[in-house]
């Protein structure tokens, strides 16, 4: 099959009806030993200082890579992503345009689904055939999901991993759905983890220091069981088509959209504390203003740029944020003890 970058997530189904393999450009960026050195191919490109790393990394990954054909998502992602495309067009590759609707509409989504599968050549229904072979593959990811908050058996970094991953599972479904399997098998045997951590939920996109930023908050005495970017990526409301599968689809529209789905996880998760995580000199930063609106829960802004790692700075932040976390929940049990105790509502 030929390979085709992806900028984010898009309709897989058409790519692979269409022959190609989707390789998410995000995910072998931050997959890489050495990251850094796709930022610096971009700069010495002349990519400014005060652009976002994400979009700098994924430029140096299509040169890098030597990948020909790439689809650039213009709306419902990052504006960012437009100059991106023009930029790749200059060096020779075949950058093309890919644009989700404004609002979440099955009509416009539709139109949009069939305009790609024309750009791509996919026959007419072979999206909706791959769909069907996908969704088993869909169901384990969210299987594991569950597994996460519910059963509280899996890693918030296993979570994020194979979450994220749906995006273009890891350039082959068959192998990514025999490697959750087996995952899936190991956590059958493993004994839950305790009942009086702190239970987080990580909101925005996903972050330059996952790989450490999971392990960290664990080690601390918290986990998170609800990525939600990651989790959208996983589709986890199908519907009954295609266009409503990607309807459905939150991330690509507006924080409203996002929102409802972030309040309605937290509450079944039942979530102690919100880590949100901005890029920087993302757009997506501002709404950080809304949300911290909109969410009753104590609520933990983690700014990354460049760092794939941990610094410091935030570890000292993220451990300052769970201390009140457990502070805040030893005084909510100290006032409902006093309130059932004889005498406690006098
Ligand atoms: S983090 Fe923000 S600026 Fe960077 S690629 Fe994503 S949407 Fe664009």
């Amino acid at each position: 099959m030929k390979r085709i970058g992806i900028t984010t997530t898009v309709p897989a189904e058409v790519l692979l009806a269409a022959g190609y393999q989707p390789l998410d450009l995000n995910n072998i960026l931050v997959s890489s030993p050495v990251p850094t050195r796709f930022i610096t191919i971009a700069e010495r490109a002349g990519f400014p200082l005060n652009c976002c790393a994400w979009i700098k990394g994924i430029y140096g990954v299509c040169l890098d890579s030597g990948i020909e054909d790439v689809l650039c998502v213009t709306s419902g992602d990052c504006s960012n992503t437009i100059m991106l495309m023009e930029v790749l067009k200059l060096k020779g590759l075949n950058a093309m345009p890919f644009a989700y609707p404004e609002c979440p509409d099955l009509r416009q989504m539709q139109q949009v689904l069939e305009k790609l599968s024309a750009a791509l050549g996919a026959a007419p229904d072979a999206a909706d055939t791959v769909r069907e072979k996908l969704q088993p593959v869909r169901d384990l990811a969210l299987k594991l999901d569950e597994l996460t908050w519910r059963q509280n058996t899996v890693s918030g970094w296993e979570n994020h991993f194979w979450l994220v991953s749906a995006s273009d599972f890891n350039g082959d479904y068959h192998q990514y759905r025999r490697d959750l399997q087996g995952l899936l098998d190991l956590c059958a045997g493993r004994q839950p983890h305790p009942e009086g951590e702190i239970r987080l939920a990580y909101i925005g996109v996903p972050s330059v220091y996952a790989r450490e930023l999971y392990p960290y908050v664990e080690k601390h005495g918290a986990r998170v069981v609800f990525n939600e970017v990651q989790r959208q990526f996983a589709m986890p409301a199908p519907g009954e088509s295609l266009a409503a599968q990607y309807t459905g689809y939150t991330y690509p529209y507006s924080i409203h959209e996002r929102l409802q789905d972030i309040k309605t996880e937290i509450q079944k998760r039942r979530i102690d504390g919100v880590i949100h995580y901005v890029q920087a000199f993302c757009h997506r930063g501002i709404g950080d203003i809304i949300i911290r609106d909109a969410i009753d829960l104590p609520v933990l802004t983690l700014e990354g740029n460049a760092d794939f790692f941990l610094n410091g700075h935030v570890k000292t932040r993220l451990e300052a944020f769970l201390d009140m976390i457990q502070r805040r929940q030893k005084m909510i049990k100290k006032s409902y003890d006093k309130l059932l105790s004889p005498g406690g509502r006098d």
